[in-house]
Order: structure tokens, then C-alpha cells, then sequence
């Protein structure tokens, strides 16, 4: 008996040998198509450059804005820039117009490859051809992006439509192999299931399901009614399980449990696959109906990797090709050994794939009939013909729709086909062997460990192998923040709300000098979403305590100044570690006394962790005392000493982040510290004094003193005892503290020092070439993610002219779509604001918005207890009237219009602040201009203009902003320490040893 190996060669050469009798390329339309893969291969730069450049174009709308792109893309890039491309920009400038559309008209004749059809009537032209060679179809309509409701319900419609036309025009139409046709209906319909529902969020698998259940039952029952086939596409890991939960609850259900016409995709790139695919078949079994699983790769390879990297999540993906063809061999056996309940579709063009599943059908006397091949509109052609002259099913998989919604779909593809470990790039355009590519993908694993892990071993060897001179934040790796994608992550979430429900209104004492103090005041804290509920008390200081408190600090401030740094760097470490241990619980905390959003409350957790471990890693680096120069005969060491006392006073929005973060800071550069968190968030900072006090911090280093800023804040402020002020919050208080700080008091011993870091006004501008898609998703989620209440917040979003009337078009309906509720819930956006005193301030600025300019949305539905301030939209914005000057730090947004880039420019610098800013384009030349001129501390390109994380995107602004610092920064640590110089004569009568006496930091006195 031949061994299984031998099979799969033989059947390989032989789909080879059929493939070259009609050798044609795979990419079947020959001209500019090929020249650009063919370019893209040659060189990974270019290849960035063109696929932009072919990605921003169907947006464009003028041949000067097509050329001026063209240009800005193609003029500078000299690595592998070909002869043909430099002729074509200089062409460009002398003919644009008929450059521009030949340009156009090469790109659209690109994406034709891949796209069936652009309507219904083209698209039927593709399938009667395809008809006439024996090739079935499943139809994806394009468009798979949605960002509201509004467009999630049109998709919806569009796929009923769909199956009209498609039932209509196939009348008739028969079984190509005349075999088990019953398996396999005619009409087979691919959803893409993000396209129907608008808020999908990973941590609530319940809301999504109950949003899709009925937007697809009319589908469902109208394509059994019409005896069509309905296939769930997988998307994105973030959208997986949702996805396969929905398929399962669904096609349980009463009314489809009986249906067989129902497929899934499997995506054997994913380390779940094989979890997930053993519990379809087993839900089958109990189910008792056929289902079809659809087996692919997967498409989103480089997205998962990168974003995984980006959040320190363990990847979903295999990092080795070859892993995830051996996987798909595996996943493929498992289906064929389950064809009972499990129809087969192999979806690939890898022909040691396809030959595999063959030959293991075969082995299990499977018929050719009853499962399929499925391959990709435009690609494989002569593969697929192989295969239908081998007798085997096969469908293709035929995009439906114009350029612009499909252009997400063309550049996969472009990537696919170009990419380094492709099968039909090493086929078809590097001619590798046919023995080489049917090898078994199992002998080609790179066994070692570590090559299971490439990115992240590569991302770990380059921060452990930096040197001290790398860049702070590269040095630097963050904790990873909560994949609430995973079932284990909602449960232990839900189970940390339970528990921080049930201690509810427990009281806690100050902490001063290590003791624990009660006042004859307590201070409740209630729950934004629910005011009647208490989350905790807590001792309220008055004046005597601050005194106090100044004199513990004063009294351990010199020991703990000459403890060594590394000592300090340790206990900050500590409390990172007890953050971590105590993160759910935490995080639950913050939902209810400050109403975040889960993800947003872990976030805050997690950049409570980073800044402890960052600045612990930044004070090793400035605790060693530096040579300034080298000189003979004389030795100058530069190095710091701490300041003295600081009074750390934080914000309520960042409840532990933020106080962490500035104490840590203040404790780790050898300060003591009163840490006084905001009146409307202190069980937040009893919990981290809790952290700290575990963590071992020395009685009286670090006190915690809750109550009235305009009382104990205001005194300590003024205190002579105290000489650093860390405070971060509004820019009244703010002003305020830069002020008072700056007078000297009898018997004071140093200037004090303010770190400063107050609001924003926070602009983004939408260029007219952005991606809307990404547009809208940004801009809403900054302007709207925690009710608009982080500094950070989008809140004049800036429209070029031209664009304005789209961006609304979508961006109304996006934001009515926004999930407002209690952040309990997982999945909510929209929560409740802080307090009673912000609810009614951000109603008068929405009526003083109402005098000023146009109000062209307000959620009609929140809760009706709590603080909810409806999300508002006003449009007709000037730049000089209030809600366009006046920070809000609400769920409302300005949309303001510009004639062009320097007048949005102008409009966005044109105010008081300088935090945040943002704009959206795909011109290189205009991304520079913003990056060069925009006013903000922290300018973010295409993406959303909240959500910095430490050490990478060191966080502050300045103007009326702050005072010019960046918290999580490599300089940030520099604010709480004087530094000091040390030069000592080392010659002794001509004798000039090397080096001096000077070993350790001389400590402060
Ligand atoms: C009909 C059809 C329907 C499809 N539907 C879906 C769908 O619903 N969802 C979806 O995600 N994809 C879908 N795909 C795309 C598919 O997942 C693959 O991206 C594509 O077919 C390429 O795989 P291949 O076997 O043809 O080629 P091959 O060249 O053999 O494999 C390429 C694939 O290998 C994987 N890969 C690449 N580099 C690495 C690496 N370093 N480590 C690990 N793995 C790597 C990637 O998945 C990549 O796409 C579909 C494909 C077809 C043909």
C-alpha cells in the first residue's frame, strides 16, 4: 500500500501537470495589475506606497487631487523605484488629467479582477460564464464596514435583495456533478456578520446575539423558503466567538434546527481552531442537522499579529506558515472524519492543501460529490480548472459591489497574493518546485521554542538587549491589557462586579503617618448610574489632619530620601504587582464609583501598573550618578536628589491611574507624599493606599487624606512644608495652584515646584481624502468613550469643506447608534456622568449650544435615573463662540467647518488649549504639515485621539493645557528632583589616579 505521502504527491503533480496545460497567471489580467505585484515583490517599501496609493484613490475626486497623491506616494521613493513608475509621476505633471484617469482606470480594472461585479446584472454575466466551466458561487456583498445602525440595517436589506435576484436568475440552474445535489443548493450567500450590527463588542456576546438573532432570521427564512444556502464568513478574532455563538444559538432555534443549508468558516491559522471546530461537530451531533464548515487560513494574519503586539495579548495566530497549513491538514481529517454530520469545504488555493483533503476523502471512501473546493474570485484559475476537470465540486467566491466599500477586500488580496509566504506567489511568480511546494508543512516547522513565538520573542529580545541610550518607552513593555474576547475574562469580570457590590457602602480611614484615622466626618460615594446607591465612605480631613499629615511626611522624608533608589524602584514594583493581582476587582470598583466602561476601567488599571513599573525602570536610569565630562585630574558627577514633601492631588477620571501615577512618581524619586484623591472618586484611592501599604510602604512616606479640595487642597498648597504639587484636573484649580505655588511663605524652604497637567479642547481634522470608515469610528469613539470625560476627548471635530455633508451623512446615525446605559453591562459606551453638579453643566452648555449653533443630534433614550447626559451633535460651529472655546468634558460634540487645511489649522490652534489633537488623511504631504503644525502635546494621526499608554505615548500638553510635562515620559521623573553637581579635585600633588572617590549618589541631607 502507497503511504498517505506518496498520495498526496502523486495527486499534487497531477493538479500540476493540469494547471500547466492551461498555464495562464493566476493574476489574470495581464498589464499595470501584474507590473505592480510584480514591483510589490521586488521591493516592501514600494509596495507600502502603492497599496496606499491604491487604497486612498477611489476617494479621490478631482485628477488633481488624484496626481498631487500620485506624487506625494511615488516622487521620493528612490529604493527599487522602477524607470516606468519615475516616467509615469513626471507624465503626471505634464498631462494630470489624462494621467489620472488612466491611473483610475488601471486601479478599477485591478479590483474588476477581484470583484465579480459591481451590480447585480454584472455580476450575473461572471456566473453564467463561470456556470458554463462547472463552478458554483457564494456572493459577499462589499461593504463589510459598518459604523451605524443605519448602515448596518441597509445591509441587511441588501442581502434579502440579494437573494431574490440570485434565486430569480438561477432558475433552473442544476447540480454541476448531478450527485448529491441536496447538499449543496445553487444559491449560496456569504454574511459577513460585523456588517450587520453596529456595536459589536467582544466582553457582550449577549447584546450582539440578541441585536443579529433578528436582523438575520428574515434572511435565514427567506433563503429556506427560496432553497438557498447561507454561509457565516469569520472575520476578525475580536468577532470569533461571538460568531460561532450566534451560528450555534440560531440554527438551535425551533424554526432553523431542522435547516441544513447553514455553513460556518474555520480558521485553521487560529490556535483555537481545533477547540473550536471539535465543539461545532459536537453541537452538530445534538443538533442532529448537517451543517458545512468552510476551512480556510484566514485572512487577517498581519492584523491579528500587529494588534496583538500592540496590547500585549498573546497572539491568536500561528507565527509559522507552515503551522497553519499542518493545522489545516489536521482541521481537514477532522471534518472528513466527521462527514455524517459535516459537510466539507476546503477553502484554499494551496494545491498540498487541496491534494491532502483529496487523498484523505479518498482514504475514508468519501464521494467527490458531497464536499467541495472554494476558491477566490480572480484567483487560481487554472487550479480551479484542474479540479473540475479532476471531478471535484467547485465554487467560487464572488465579491459583490463597487470599489469604494470593496477596497478593504482588494487589499487583502493584494497582500495575499504578494505575501512572502504565499502559496501562489511562490507558484506563480517564483516558480518555486512543485516537489518543494506539496512538501509535508509539518517536516517544515521550526521545532525550537522559540521560533513558536518569532514577534514576541522578537519584541522581548529587543527591549532586554536596548542599552540605556535606546529610547525609554522601547526599553519599556507594557502590561498587557484584559482580551475581554475571552469568555475566562467576561466571567472573572462579572464575578469582581459581584463582589465589589456586595461591600458596598463599607467606610475607610484616612492613613497619616502609617496610622489609620477616623474623623467625626464620613464622606459617601455614590454610583453615577444609580445615586441612590452608596459605593463607600471615607474619613473626611479636615485642617488638623492636613497639618498632620505635612509632619509625618516631613519627619520620613529624611529617611526615605536616603533610601536607595533601587529599594524605592522595588516597593513601586510591589505595588505594581499587588495592581495586577487585584486588577479585576479594581476595575469592578471603578465601573461603579466613577461608571467606566469595562475596557476603559481596565485600561486605567493597566496604565496604573505601567506607571509604576516604567518609572521604576526610569529611576534606575537617573538614580546612578553621571560623569559630566572627561577630564584629567578632576571628576564631575551629575545626579538628584528628591525635593522634599509633595501633595499629590488627582483627578476623578482616571481614578487609579492617575493618582498611581503621580505618586509613584513622587515616591519612587524618593519624596513623601499626601495623596489626596478627587472628592468623587476616594474609595479609588483608599484601595491604592490599600496597594501601597501592602507593598511595604514606610509609615508616613505616603499619607492619604480624602476631603475638600478648596479646604485641605487649598491649604496644603500653601503649606511651607510642602514643596512639590503634582496635580492633575481642571484648568480653574489648575490656574489656581500655579499661582499660589509661586508665592513664598514665611519660613519656606524651596520654590515650589508644580506639575501642572489641566484640559483640553481637543480638535481632529478630517481631510478630504480620509478613510471614512476610520473617520467616524475614531472621532466617535474619542468624542463619546467615557461620556467624553477624559481630558484627552475629541470635542471640535474639524470637516474640510468638501467633505462636510459625507461625514455627517454617516456620522449622525453612527452616534445614534451608541450603546447608552449603565457601564455594568458590558459593552456600554455611553455611561453616566460623574456627578449631579457636571450633569447640569454640560445641560446648560447643550443649551447655550442650542442659542449658539445648530443641534443636529441628541440621543433621545437614556436611562432615566442616574447622571445621563444624552450624546449631542451640534453642527454650524463658529470658532469663536463658546462651545467651540470652553472645555466641556461632556458627550458633546462641535462640528465645525474649514474651507481648507489652513483654515482648519488655524481653527483647531485657535484656542486656550493645547492637549490633543488629531486629523484623518491618506495625503503624505498633509499628514506632515499636521504632524509639523498642529498645537498639542499629543498629536495622533489616523486614529483616535484618546487612550495613551505610558511609555509609549508619554502623555501632557501645554498652553492652557499644562505646564509642559509628559507623564509617562522619560523625562517626567526630572519634576520631582533637584539636580545636583559634584566635582571633586582628584590630583594630590601631581598624582592624577583615573578615577575618583565618587562610587554612590551622594544622598540628600
Ligand atoms: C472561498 C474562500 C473563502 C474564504 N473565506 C474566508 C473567511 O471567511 N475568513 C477568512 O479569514 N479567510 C477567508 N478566506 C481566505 C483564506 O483564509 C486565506 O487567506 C487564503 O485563501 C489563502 O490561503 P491559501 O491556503 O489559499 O494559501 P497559502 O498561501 O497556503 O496560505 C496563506 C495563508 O497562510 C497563513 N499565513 C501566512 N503567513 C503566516 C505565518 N507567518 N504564520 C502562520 N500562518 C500564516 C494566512 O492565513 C495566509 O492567508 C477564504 C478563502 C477562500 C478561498
Amino acid at each position: 500500500m502507497r503511504s498517505l505521502k506518496n498520495e498526496i504527491e502523486q495527486r499534487g503533480m497531477r493538479i500540476f501537470e493540469l494547471v500547466e496545460q492551461h498555464l495562464e497567471s493566476p493574476f489574470s489580467k495581464a498589464g499595470f495589475h501584474q507590473r505592480m505585484m510584480a514591483l510589490s515583490m521586488r521591493d516592501e517599501q514600494l509596495k507600502v506606497h502603492l497599496f496606499r496609493l491604491v487604497d486612498v484613490l477611489p476617494s479621490l475626486r478631482t485628477s488633481a487631487e488624484v496626481i498631487e497623491h500620485l506624487q506625494e506616494y511615488l516622487a521620493d521613493t528612490s529604493d527599487g523605484f522602477t524607470p516606468l513608475i519615475r516616467a509615469g509621476v513626471r507624465l503626471a505633471g505634464v498631462v494630470p488629467w489624462l494621467s489620472a484617469r488612466v491611473l483610475r482606470w488601471n486601479v478599477s480594472e485591478m479590483a474588476h479582477q477581484f470583484i465579480a461585479g459591481e451590480n447585480p446584472r454584472d455580476l450575473m454575466k461572471t456566473l453564467r460564464k463561470r456556470r458554463a466551466q462547472k463552478i458554483g458561487f457564494t456572493v459577499d456583498l462589499l461593504g463589510e464596514a459598518v459604523v451605524s445602525e443605519r448602515e448596518a440595517d441597509e445591509y441587511a436589506a441588501r442581502c434579502l435583495e440579494l437573494l431574490e435576484i440570485l434565486a430569480r436568475e438561477t432558475q433552473g440552474w442544476t447540480d454541476p456533478l448531478g450527485k448529491n445535489s441536496g447538499l449543496f443548493p445553487v444559491v449560496n450567500l456569504s454574511v459577513k456578520i460585523s456588517a450587520l450590527y453596529s456595536q459589536i463588542n467582544p466582553a457582550d456576546p449577549t447584546d450582539a446575539i440578541a441585536h443579529l438573532a433578528p436582523k438575520l432570521r428574515p434572511i435565514l427564512r427567506r433563503a429556506r423558503e427560496l432553497g438557498a444556502f447561507i454561509n457565516f464568513d469569520m472575520e476578525s478574532y475580536d468577532h470569533k466567538n461571538i460568531t460561532l455563538e450566534l451560528f450555534k444559538t440560531i440554527f438551535t432555534e425551533r424554526e432553523f434546527k431542522d435547516w441544513p443549508h447553514a455553513g460556518i468558516v474555520i480558521q485553521a491559522y487560529l490556535r483555537d481552531a481545533d477547540a473550536d471546530l471539535r465543539d461545532l461537530i459536537e453541537w452538530g451531533r445534538a443538533r442532529g442537522t448537517r451543517f458545512t464548515v468552510r476551512l480556510v487560513k484566514g485572512a487577517y494574519w498581519d492584523y491579528e499579529t500587529m494588534k496583538s503586539r500592540q496590547n500585549g495579548w498573546d497572539c491568536p495566530v500561528f507565527f509559522q506558515k507552515p503551522e497553519s497549513d499542518t493545522n489545516f491538514e489536521a482541521l481537514s481529517r477532522l471534518l472528513l472524519e466527521n462527514e455524517s454530520i459535516v459537510t466539507a469545504a476546503f477553502g484554499s488555493h494551496n494545491v498540498r492543501s487541496i491534494a491532502h483533503a483529496q487523498v484523505f476523502a479518498d482514504e475514508l471512501g468519501i464521494d467527490r460529490s458531497r464536499f467541495e473546493f472554494q476558491l477566490l474570485y480572480g484567483m487560481a484559475g487554472p487550479i480551479k480548472r484542474a479540479l473540475v476537470e479532476l471531478g471535484y465540486r467547485v465554487r467560487e467566491y464572488c465579491p459583490l459591489g463597487e470599489l469604494l466599500p470593496g477596497m478593504a477586500y482588494l487589499v487583502r488580496r493584494l497582500l495575499e497574493n504578494t505575501s512572502n509566504e504565499g502559496f501562489l506567489r511562490a507558484k506563480f511568480a517564483e516558480n518555486v518546485s512543485a516537489a518543494e511546494l506539496l512538501r509535508n508543512p509539518d517536516e517544515l516547522i521550526k521545532k525550537d521554542g522559540a521560533a513558536r513565538s518569532v514577534a514576541c520573542v522578537q519584541d522581548r529580545q529587543r527591549k532586554n538587549d536596548a542599552s540605556l541610550d535606546t529610547a525609554s518607552g522601547d526599553i519599556y513593555e507594557n502590561s498587557p491589557l484584559v482580551n475581554f474576547v475571552c469568555k475566562e475574562s467576561q466571567d472573572k469580570m462579572r464575578s469582581a462586579l459581584r463582589e465589589v457590590r456586595s461591600r458596598f457602602g463599607e467606610k475607610y480611614p484616612l492613613v497619616i503617618g502609617g496610622e489609620k484615622v477616623w474623623t467625626d466626618q464620613l464622606t459617601p460615594s455614590v454610583n453615577p448610574s444609580a445615586p441612590t446607591e452608596i459605593v463607600g465612605y471615607a474619613a473626611k480631613a479636615g485642617i488638623p489632619e492636613a497639618e498632620r499629615a505635612v509632619k509625618a511626611a516631613r519627619a520620613a522624608f529624611r529617611k526615605w530620601s536616603r533610601t536607595p533608589f533601587e529599594e524605592r524602584a522595588r516597593l513601586v514594583e510591589r505595588a505594581a504587582e499587588i495592581l495586577e493581582r487585584r486588577r479585576f476587582e479594581l476595575s469592578a470598583l471603578e465601573v461603579f464609583e466613577v461608571a467606566k466602561a469595562w475596557s476603559e476601567a481596565d485600561a486605567d488599571i493597566r496604565e496604573a501598573i505601567d506607571f509604576c513599573r516604567f518609572y521604576a525602570q526610569q529611576m534606575r536610569r537617573l538614580g546612578r550618578p553621571k560623569l559630566t565630562q572627561q577630564v584629567p585630574g578632576e571628576e564631575s558627577y551629575h545626579h538628584y536628589w528628591p525635593r522634599g514633601v509633595a501633595f499629590v492631588v488627582a483627578p476623578w477620571n482616571f481614578p487609579i491611574a492617575i493618582l498611581c501615577g503621580m505618586t509613584s512618581a513622587a515616591l519612587v524619586t524618593g519624596n513623601t507624599v499626601i495623596m489626596k484623591p478627587s472628592e468623587q472618586s476616594i474609595i479609588c484611592g483608599a484601595m491604592l493606599m490599600q496597594v501601597f501599604e501592602e507593598a511595604g510602604v514606610p509609615p508616613g512616606v505616603l499619607n492619604f487624606l480624602s476631603g475638600h479640595g478648596s479646604v485641605i487642597g487649598a491649604h496644603l498648597v500653601d503649606h511651607k512644608d510642602v514643596d512639590l504639587i503634582a496635580f492633575t484636573g481642571s484648568r480653574e484649580v489648575g490656574l489656581k495652584i500655579w499661582e499660589s505655588a509661586g508665592v513664598t511663605r514665611p519660613g519656606q524652604r524651596e520654590l515650589k515646584r508644580v506639575v501642572c497637567e489641566m484640559g483640553g479642547k481637543n480638535a481632529m481634522i478630517v481631510d478630504s481624502d480620509a478613510d471614512l470608515d476610520e473617520a467616524i469610528g475614531y472621532s466617535i469613539y474619542s468624542a463619546f468613550g467615557y461620556q467624553g470625560q477624559k481630558c484627552s476627548a475629541l470635542s471640535r471635530l474639524i470637516l474640510l469643506e468638501e467633505n462636510h455633508d459625507r461625514v455627517l451623512e454617516r456620522l449622525i446615525p453612527a452616534a445614534a447608534s451608541l450603546r447608552v446605559g449603565d457601564p455594568e453591562e458590558p459593552g456600554i459606551m455611553v455611561g453616566p456622568v460623574i456627578d449631579e453638579s457636571a450633569y447640569r453643566r454640560i445641560l446648560d452648555y447643550i443649551e447655550i449650544g442650542k442659542s449658539e449653533a445648530t443641534l443636529a443630534y441628541q440621543a433621545k433614550e437614556v436611562p432615566p435615573h442616574g447622571y445621563f447626559v444624552p450624546p449631542t451633535i451640534f453642527t454650524e460651529v463658529k470658532p469663536d463662540m463658546r462651545i467651540a472655546r470652553e472645555e466641556i468634558f461632556g458627550p458633546v460634540l462641535s462640528i465645525l467647518k474649514a474651507r481648507d487645511l489652513d483654515e482648519a489649522l488655524e481653527v483647531a490652534n485657535g484656542t486656550d488649549y493645547a492637549l490633543t489633537g488629531g486629523f484623518f488623511s491618506r495625503s503624505p504631504a498633509n499628514i506632515e504639515r499636521v504632524k509639523a503644525q498642529l498645537e498639542a502635546g499629543n498629536v495622533y494621526i489616523n486614529r483616535s485621539c484618546t487612550g495613551a499608554i505610558v511609555g509609549r505615548h508619554p502623555f501632557g500638553g501645554f498652553k492652557m493645557s499644562g505646564g509642559g510635562t509628559k507623564a509617562g515620559g522619560e523625562d517626567y521623573l526630572l519634576h520631582f528632583l533637584l539636580p545636583r553637581v559634584v566635582t571633586e579635585n582628584i590630583t594630590r600633588h601631581g598624582l592624577a589616579p583615573e578615577r575618583g572617590s565618587l562610587q554612590r549618589p551622594p544622598l540628600a541631607q
